[in-house]
């Protein structure tokens, strides 16, 4: 059989293991190269360019029923943790808790953490918390897990007086627009610390890019093609309202949307970015505002 495996950033240092594996069961195996963010992102079009009849992806939990006609397999990844390390990273976290009197929290974690959440969700309730999992959106798959683009697991916790996320990094609870604080447990970093500020600059900056695309003349919208973020039918809408506010506006379309990609269409003032809701995290990177279609309502009604 002619398989195609793909892998997420953090893991391509296992695609030759992995290749090797299949290859010595007979298979022909090739690697997708180019960069891969999520199961948002499934090498479709390489695949098909090959002839390969499935696609492997490691690392993310199944996004969203793809249309196609080669068979996808999704490989979870779980990553280990070292409990005698991060029992007092979980205890720091508990006291910061404590000491803001959190009695009631949502637990939230990135699949690859799905495996230890049972354990962490254990450790946070002998510390006298009620501990709640919400069901995430429609391309989450288990209780308690957050993408980078859905964090309704979190408000679908119910009640909480706090949001704890348990993983590495800051992507995921940057994305996680609470109104509650909300404490990491970086059992990589080994700490624990609170990242409301940072989501609530998260939040100030994104007003900011809708303040200053109320004054531009000339949109790009951007319209990514890979399978599970193409969202023509928003960008389309997005095009027709800013012409009826006297706008220009043209759809600009790729299966990667960068700074890079964009930096030589000068005649643009700002963006509309239908693809993924995190990729103007980095606005700066742009030179140029980028407002998610998400906010695209707001976006016009402070428009003259
Ligand atoms: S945050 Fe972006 S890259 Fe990650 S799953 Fe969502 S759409 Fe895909």
């Amino acid at each position: 059989m002619k398989i195609m495996l793909q892998f997420p950033e953090g893991l391509k240092a296992m695609a030759l293991a992995e290749a090797a594996k299949l290859e010595k069961q007979g298979h022909e195996v090739f690697v997708a190269a180019a960069p891969c963010y999520g199961a948002c992102d499934i090498c479709l079009d390489e695949a098909r360019n090959i002839g390969a009849e499935k696609i492997i992806h490691f690392g993310h939990a199944e996004f969203m029923k793809v249309k196609s006609d080669i068979e996808i397999e999704y490989v979870p990844y779980f990553l280990d943790v070292d409990w005698k390390k991060t029992g007092p990273v979980i205890e720091k976290g508990a006291a910061l808790l404590k000491k803001e009197k959190v009695k009631t929290l949502a637990l939230t974690f990135p699949v690859q953490h799905r495996e230890n959440s049972a354990r962490v969700k254990e450790l946070l309730e002998a510390f006298g918390f009620t501990v709640k999992l919400g069901m995430g959106g429609a391309h989450v798959r288990h209780p308690g897990q957050v993408l980078g683009c859905d964090s309704d697991s979190v408000k679908n916790a119910g009640d909480v007086d706090a949001v704890v996320y348990f993983g590495g990094g800051k992507f995921h609870p940057t994305g996680i627009p609470s109104d509650k604080m909300v404490l990491c447990i970086d059992p990589h970093l080994g700490d624990s610390y609170w990242i409301t500020e940072e989501i609530r600059r998260v939040e100030r900056k994104r007003k900011g890019s809708i303040l200053a695309a109320s004054n531009a003349k000339c949109f790009g919208i951007l319209v990514s093609t890979k399978c599970g973020q193409v969202n023509l039918a928003g960008a389309r809408i997005a095009k027709k309202k800013l012409e009826e506010k006297g706008r220009k506006a043209m759809l600009l379309v790729a299966n990667e949307l960068n700074p890079i990609a964009l930096q030589n269409f000068m005649s643009f003032d700002a963006y509309i970015n239908t693809a993924c809701p995190r990729i103007n995290d980095d606005t700066d990177a742009y030179g140029k505002p980028i407002v998610n279609v998400a906010d695209l309502k707001r976006l016009l009604e402070i428009m003259v």
